[in-house]
């Protein structure tokens, strides 16, 4: 359909817990350069799919290959070393330590293996810099120097995005950016992830289903593990199936 092969591509997957399939012959292609977002009532298996997706854990069946290559069996670490980033939920951030220390920490994991930067005449000044200008694009300058537990819940999730920027993201899995928001930090990180998705590939677990319309290109709706939509949000919103789960019925 003149489609990009799929940056992102899952062929039957599925994990199943003691006989319990979580995720059941998940097919999910998240095409480059899109923001696509993953919904479904609670239970359906979205968390376990981003999971597998990052080797959180291991998959029962199938297949994820991502950017052309088969990462069915690679480790978390190798997997983000190929620029597949997922955002962490708060409980990553340190919260005595600054915000823009924390940027400056995730810079220096991210950069640590390479030889020539710490050769460099001033490795710490570097990353500081380049720290703050992570914290320009997210907006969160002005807190720079307050320590991440002092800040307000939507902009800890704002330096969990800059945090992930800092790894150098191809493609990012954001877990529920906009849970539990106020509608001003809503609108806030609904810029904010239109803004740094230029360029880069983004697959989203969202429930707030404006935010889903208002961002996402592809939407796949997964109900008790399985696929049972997928396509542009006016469509899917449309689609019988789609409505009666939201539902309940
Ligand atoms: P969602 O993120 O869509 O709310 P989850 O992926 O968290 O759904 O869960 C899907 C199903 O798998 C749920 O029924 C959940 O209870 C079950 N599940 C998730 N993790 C485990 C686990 N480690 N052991 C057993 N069951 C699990």
């Amino acid at each position: 359909s003149g489609q990009q092969p799929a940056l992102l591509e899952t062929r039957g997957l599925t994990k199943e817990f003691r006989g319990f399939v979580a995720v059941s012959d998940v097919n999910l292609s998240v095409q480059p350069g899109t923001i696509h977002g993953l919904i479904g009532p609670n239970g359906a298996g979205k968390t376990t799919c981003f999971n597998l997706l990052t080797k959180f854990l291991q998959p029962t069946r199938g297949t994820i290959h991502y950017n052309g290559r088969n990462i069915t069996r690679m480790a978390p670490a190798d997997i983000a070393r190929l620029g597949l980033i997922r955002s962490f939920q708060i409980s990553a951030v340190f919260a005595s330590q600054t915000v823009l220390e924390n940027v400056r920490l995730a810079l220096q994991r991210e950069r640590g293996a390479s030889f020539d930067f710490w050769r460099s005449e001033a490795p710490l000044r570097a990353y500081n810099e380049r720290a703050m200008a992570l914290l320009e694009d997210v907006g969160l300058a002005e807190y720079a120097t307050a320590t991440a537990g002092s800040l307000p819940y939507g902009r800890k999730r704002a330096l969990e995005i800059a945090t992930t920027l800092a790894m150098d993201p191809k493609m990012m899995l954001l877990d529920e950016p906009t849970a539990g928001m106020t509608h001003a930090d809503v609108d806030h990180i609904v810029e904010l992830v239109k803004r740094v998705a230029q360029g880069r590939t983004v697959l989203m677990v969202e429930h707030n289903l404006k935010v889903v319309e208002g961002l996402c290109d592809t939407i796949t709706v997964l109900t008790r593990g399985r696929v049972l939509a997928e396509g542009p949000y006016a469509e899917v919103s449309r689609n019988p199936e789609v409505i009666a789960a939201y539902l309940g019925t």
